[in-house]
């Protein structure tokens, strides 16, 4: 097919696209593709709702009180748990709205070479799903799939996330409750949303426990059952969610000191040998948290070219 290059009046229309605006995967984007999240909401959507519910009904029926009672030490109630709620906040959209390592797809120039280079075309399309290439990492063999959907060869430890329809780098896995994948790019944040949540929790369960403790201290609390109702909804929805984000954080901290992702454990991939473990959880842990954040490499806020246009066009 004769490809066509844009016209003047088309190719000034295409100075104003951006990349995310031409997006093969399955994301929403807003404040010109800056803010990138997955393509169902409403598990985020329900986190944020009761974090809302839990830090509002804290503020209006437990603060006062706790704020009356501990007179001297008031203020420093007020500033913890607003600071506590406030990075809870920070975090969870760091995590949701940080593009996670989504992958460019390659042009189909770059998919033309591939094709020819691998002889693709003489392989069933059923074969193309458990096409692997070997690869040497610190002298240690380890398989690069084949992406059918992306049609490219994956780098290592990336892997695609049939939700968002695109390939992560360093995929960790695709989290329901942020409704986003967890990758290279927003793994840390992640771990720091777990971290000031699972602070948060304790600090609310125990004030709203202390707040009891001291109804039934003053014998009050046979008088005082329905203003005592907050304190009760606090304690079991804390309780209960502290267990799972306590639980959660413990399994990501053992899972990243053996420099290992969700996706790799749970498949058993590098069971044996793990090119990337460095034999020490401290310095496993740091690379995943502590090392520079990588520029996106795919920029969806990103202005398009004319060549550039055309070539990921030809991709959608
Ligand atoms: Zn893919
Ligand atoms: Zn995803």
């Amino acid at each position: 097919m004769t490809r066509t290059y844009l016209q003047t009046s088309q190719y000034e229309q295409l100075s104003n696209i951006r990349r995310w605006q031409i997006h093969a995967g399955s994301n929403h984007f807003c404040f010109n593709g800056h803010c990138i999240t997955g393509r169902n909401l409403s598990g985020a959507i329900i986190v944020i709702c009761l974090i809302s519910l839990t830090s509002i009904i804290w503020l209006v029926f437990e603060l006062p009180i706790l704020m009356k009672e501990f007179n001297n030490s008031s203020l420093w109630i007020l500033i913890i748990g607003f600071l506590l709620i406030l990075y809870t906040y920070i975090y969870f959209f760091r995590s949701m709205c940080t593009d996670p390592g989504i992958i460019q797809r390659p042009s189909s120039i770059e998919r033309t070479i591939l094709r020819r280079k691998l002889n693709l075309d003489k392989i069933k399309s059923n074969d193309l799903n458990n096409l692997m290439y070997d690869i040497k990492i610190n002298n240690i063999l380890i398989k690069c799939k084949y992406c059918v959907t992306c049609q490219m060869i994956r780098p290592p430890r990336s892997s695609h996330c049939a939700i968002c329809s695109n390939c992560i780098s360093i995929l960790d896995h695709h989290c329901p409750f942020l409704s986003t994948c967890i990758g290279m790019r927003n793994y840390r944040f992640f771990i720091l949303f777990l971290i000031f949540l699972l602070q948060t929790q304790l600090f609310l369960f125990a004030t709203s426990l202390i707040k009891i403790l001291i109804y039934i201290n003053d014998r009050l609390f046979s008088q005082s059952i329905i203003p005592s109702i907050p304190s009760y909804f606090i304690l079991i929805i804390t309780a209960c969610s502290a267990l799972y984000t306590c639980n959660l954080l413990g399994y990501q901290c053992m899972i990243s000191s053996r420099g290992l992702t969700t996706r790799e454990d749970d498949k058993g991939i590098y069971m044996n040998e793990n090119p990337f473990n460095t034999n020490s959880w401290f310095i496993n842990l740091a690379r995943k948290l502590c090392t520079s954040l990588p520029p996106s490499a795919y920029g969806a806020h990103r202005l398009v070219n004319q060549t550039e246009y055309r070539l990921i066009k030809d991709n959608v």
